[in-house]
């Protein structure tokens, strides 16, 4: 589903934020991107997305080279990646539902289509109760699966979260990761970018570790993982 060959990526000031990185995340895989501040997961993740370009190096997504994607075919690719990020980025004056609704009223669906899709996703989150709330009104585990929803709404087929639990205590950061694997059982890819070595440890999970830019470690999933 993702590869990467030997990518490189120079910003235009000289830092290498990623050297030589080769690696594979499978379809249906969950995968955790983990190593320090500045090693260089939210480049990756930017390089997925194409909000950066790659200096060398080749990255296939659902098997189609991205590297000389033309900018017109982006928005297409951008449509089959969900994104979570640490600061949840919800619209304080929308209510829940239409936060999670934004997807598809881009999309042009229509009223009633969008009103199945959203509750349906409300439910299966156990949000439905929310669906009037404000962001505001909502505490941190809260928010944070509203964001989920809203990057889940047009079903894409990989789910990328920068530092998703970042702003929340352990407990609600491990609900959000109960969360992220019930997805992934679903079917989608997920991968889970986090400095917490602490939330990684937990799991078991297949790991790649970046330091300085470069994969130093490629952890496969524990044959006994923890099974919430
Ligand atoms: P992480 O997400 O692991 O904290 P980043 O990918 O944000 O790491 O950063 C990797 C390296 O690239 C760091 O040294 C950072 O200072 C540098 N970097 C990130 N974004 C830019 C940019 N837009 N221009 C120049 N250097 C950058």
């Amino acid at each position: 589903m993702i590869q990467l060959y030997h990518v490189h990526k120079r910003y235009p000031n000289g830092c290498d934020a990623l050297s030589d990185v080769t690696l594979r995340i499978r379809e249906g895989e969950f995968a955790f991107l983990t190593g320090p501040s500045g090693a260089g997961k939210s480049t990756l993740l930017r390089l997925l997305l194409v909000m950066e370009r790659a200096t060398d190096g080749q990255i296939l997504i659902g098997g189609r080279n991205i590297h000389v994607l033309r900018d017109a075919s982006i928005p297409f690719l951008r449509r089959n990646i969900g994104l979570v990020f640490q600061d949840f980025k919800l619209i304080p004056r929308r209510n829940v539902f239409d936060n999670v609704a934004i997807g598809l009223e881009i999309m042009g669906l229509g009223h009633k289509d969008i009103e199945r899709r959203v509750n349906q996703l409300l439910e299966g989150l156990r949000l439905l109760h929310k669906a009037q709330s404000f962001p505001g009104d909502l505490s941190g585990g809260e928010q944070q699966r509203v964001a989920i929803a809203r990057a889940l709404v047009n079903e894409p087929a990989i789910l990328l979260c920068d530092e998703p639990t970042g702003n929340l205590d352990p407990d609600l950061s491990d609900e959000v990761l109960q969360l992220l694997l019930d997805i992934n059982r679903r079917g989608t890819t997920v991968v889970v970018a986090t400095h917490d070595t602490q939330l990684v440890d937990r799991y078991g999970l297949r790991t790649l570790v970046l330091a300085q830019g470069q994969l130093v470690e490629d952890r496969p999933r524990a044959s006994r993982t923890l099974d919430f």
